[in-house]
Formats: C-alpha cells, structure tokens, sequence
C-alpha cells in the first residue's frame, strides 16, 4: 500500500483550501524580543514578532533566564524520571506551591503543558466520577475538547459565553449526576472575556464544579497575576483552575490547582500526569520565579495596556477592522484562508512583519484572521510602524475597512 500517496492526497487538499499550514523558521534573540533572526529565504534576516504567546516578553527577563542556569547547574538538563519513579525534585514542589498561593487554593499539580493538564484532568473527572456530565462551552480549546471526548463522559455543549443557556441546560440533567462546567476565562482566538459572576452562579445553583481554563489570563489579569479569577475576586468560588506556564510566564509546562483533594485525585490516577517523565527541574525553577515575580511586579502589566491602546487607536484611526474585546489580543479580522496568508507574506516579506495567519481548524472557516499581541516591549515607534504597513496593505489591497 503506497501510504505517502494517500498523506500527500490529503494535505494537497488542504494547499487548495490554504489551509495548509507553513512555520515561521526564526530564532528568538534574548534580550531583543520582539525581533528575531529570519531564516526565511524570501524576506529580511531580522523581524518583528507580533503574535508571540510570550505576552510580557518573561522568556527573556533577567530573573527568569537566572534561575534556569543555576537549577541546570545545581540540578543538570533534564528531571530523570516521571513524578513517581525518581524524578520528583524539589523544584516541582516549590512551584507547586506557588502556584497555588496565586490562586488561594490548598494544592496545584503540574504537567508538562497546558494541553495535558486539560486533557489529563479532564479525562479523569469524566471517567472516574460515575454518571459525570460535562457541560462544554462551545468555544472551549482543542485540549478540553480531546479531554471530555478521553473520558466517554456524557458531554453537553452550551453556547458561547452564555450563562442562561447554561442553566437551561444543567436543568434538564439528573439532580443526582456529579456536573462539570468547563470553560474559559480570556477566549484565545477572539479575546472575549467570559461572563465569570454569571456562570459561577448557575453552577453553585445547579451543584456543579466549575473547571476553568486561564490559560490566556494568568500572569497577565488581577492584582498578583491570578488572571481574570482573581480580578473578579472568585477564585475561591471556582473548583478547579487550569493554567499554562508556557505563555504570559514565558516558560512552558502547564498546572492544575484546587482542593488537596481534587489534586491529590488527578496525581493518582491521570494517566497523562502518571506515564510520562517531570518537567525539567530547571522549567520549574525558571517558572516559579516568573509567578512570583509577576505576583509583585505590575509594571509589565501595565505597559502592556497601554501598547493594546495604542495599537487599537491606530487601528481605528485608519479604519482597519479589528475585534473589539476587553483584552490584550486583538484580531484583524480577514475571513478568507487565502487572502489572509498573503497578507501575512507581504507583511513578511516588505516589512519584516511577523505575524502567523490563524485559519482553519484554529477558527471556523469564514473568521481566518491576523492575531496580533501587543507586548510591554513593543515600542511606539513598531507600533505605529506595524499599523502603517497595514494602512499601506489595506490601499494596496482595496481592502474594506470600517465605517467610524
Ligand atoms: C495554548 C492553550 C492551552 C494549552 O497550553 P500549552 O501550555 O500551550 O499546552 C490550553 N488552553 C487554551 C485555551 C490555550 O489557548
């Protein structure tokens, strides 16, 4: 059987929808983010990124870089072991620790992403609370999505960011049956915030446990970087809150935390938490010192802000279409998967602009986008740069734009 014919009939056929999906070859320069070096043949040797996930640029802090040289020194490169079989460090624990003082919770347990830690954890409470019902909403990332499906838990889909849907729907399940509502706090995609007073609400009402995913709001929302949760000052009201190391924290890993219980209950029995060998004790050394420093430090928050502000000022200025949301990522909406890679090209290519198309599976087919995240170390001058090179695209293209 000629298997690579039938892998090359199928990703063929997603070159003829543009969705076939081409990586950005660079090199991060420490100490210079957000340029990097290109090794793009076609294009300049040095570019601007403009859709990291490394929001506050902490891949590069001083503080963070220290304390992963000294655990690789103390330590050396790699944990040894999964938890249970020798490679539990002293490191996992302290920031174990940390993270749940971020979130006043009793315990936190790690994984090694953000994506495991939703699909570990979630698989588990769906398949080891007998008669489960997860009730999904209908925005939630892949790694919920893959979790609910691994549990064969009965699974209901709300609508996006709608709490009385939500409390129709708990309503029509069996008193008895253990619920859990999982959700989102910042939507990555579309940067909408969800309505978290509401939801926590319905969920008390109805007895169910509230799972929520800050993968896109920890570091960066409440006083100490606990994420929207925290702002919103129900954090203690919310079961279980999932979290990435990898992104606003800049380091990679990702977390769950709650009662000493409910994560005493993952460690035991989530395969995807069991099988599989420990963070490097240099990650975790490195990420604890971004949580603390980022419970203390509200600087790099700030300028963030005001770097969306700008970025959405000029944007409107000229009449370029963007989302508007309560939060720090904003999508340029372009709704076509082939008009929005050449966009991403010229910007490559003419203005040494990174910035990666996002199109399908990322979002339905019709929303294909430019995700642009505006970091605290994106200057005015590259700001006002960047919205210049889309006016410019926006003539050259005859693109529509929006009527103020
Ligand atoms: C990126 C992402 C994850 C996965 O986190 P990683 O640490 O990157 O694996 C989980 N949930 C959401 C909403 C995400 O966008």
């Amino acid at each position: 059987m000629n298997f690579d014919a039938i892998f090359d009939a199928q990703l063929q056929a997603l070159r003829d929808e543009g969705n076939y999906r081409v990586f950005a070859e660079l090199e991060r320069r420490c100490g210079a983010f957000p340029a990097a070096r290109s090794y793009i043949a076609d294009g300049p040797d040095e570019v601007t990124v403009w859709c990291s996930n490394d929001y506050l640029g902490m891949g590069q802090h001083p503080q963070v870089i220290a304390a992963m040289k000294a655990a690789i020194d103390d330590c050396g490169a790699g944990a040894g072991g999964t938890r249970n079989i020798s490679g539990t460090n002293h490191h996992h624990l302290l920031l174990e620790a940390e993270i749940a003082d971020l979130h006043g919770k009793e315990a936190a347990l790690l994984f090694t992403s953000g994506y495991v830690s939703n699909w570990a954890a979630l698989s588990t409470l769906g398949a080891r609370l007998p008669g489960a019902v997860i009730l999904s909403d209908a925005m939630n990332h892949a790694s919920m999505i893959e979790g609910i499906r691994h549990s064969r838990a009965r699974k209901v889909i709300w609508r996006h960011n709608d709490p009385e849907d939500l409390d129709r729907r708990l309503s029509e399940l069996p008193p008895e049956a253990p619920k859990i509502v999982a959700f989102e706090s910042v939507y990555s995609m579309d940067g909408d915030i969800c309505p978290m007073a509401e939801i926590v609400e319905v969920a008390e009402a109805h007895g169910a446990m509230t799972y929520l995913d800050e993968v896109h709001a920890v570091g960066l929302y409440g006083p100490r970087g606990g994420g929207i949760s925290e702002r919103e000052g129900l954090a203690r009201r919310i079961t279980l809150i999932e979290g990435t190391l990898g992104k606003a924290y800049g380091v990679v890993g990702g977390y769950i935390s709650g009662s000493a219980a409910l994560c005493d209950f993952v460690r035991s029995f989530a395969s995807g938490f069991i099988f599989t060998t420990a963070l490097p004790p240099a990650v975790a050394a490195a990420a604890r010192v971004s949580i603390a420093h980022l419970k203390r430090s509200g600087l790099e928050r700030a300028r963030q802000r005001a770097a969306v502000r700008r970025l959405r000022a000029g944007l409107d200025a000229h009449g370029i279409p963007h989302l508007d949301n309560d939060s720090h990522i904003v999508p340029v909406m372009i709704k076509d998967p082939v008009k929005c890679r050449m966009l991403a090209d010229i910007l490559m290519r003419d203005w040494g602009i990174y910035v990666q198309p996002i199109n399908y599976p990322t979002v339905p087919k019709g929303t294909e986008r430019l995700r642009f995240t505006p970091s605290p170390l994106h200057g005015p001058a590259e700001i006002d740069r960047l919205v210049e090179a889309l006016n410019a695209l926006w003539r050259q293209c005859a693109l529509s734009r929006a009527v103020a």
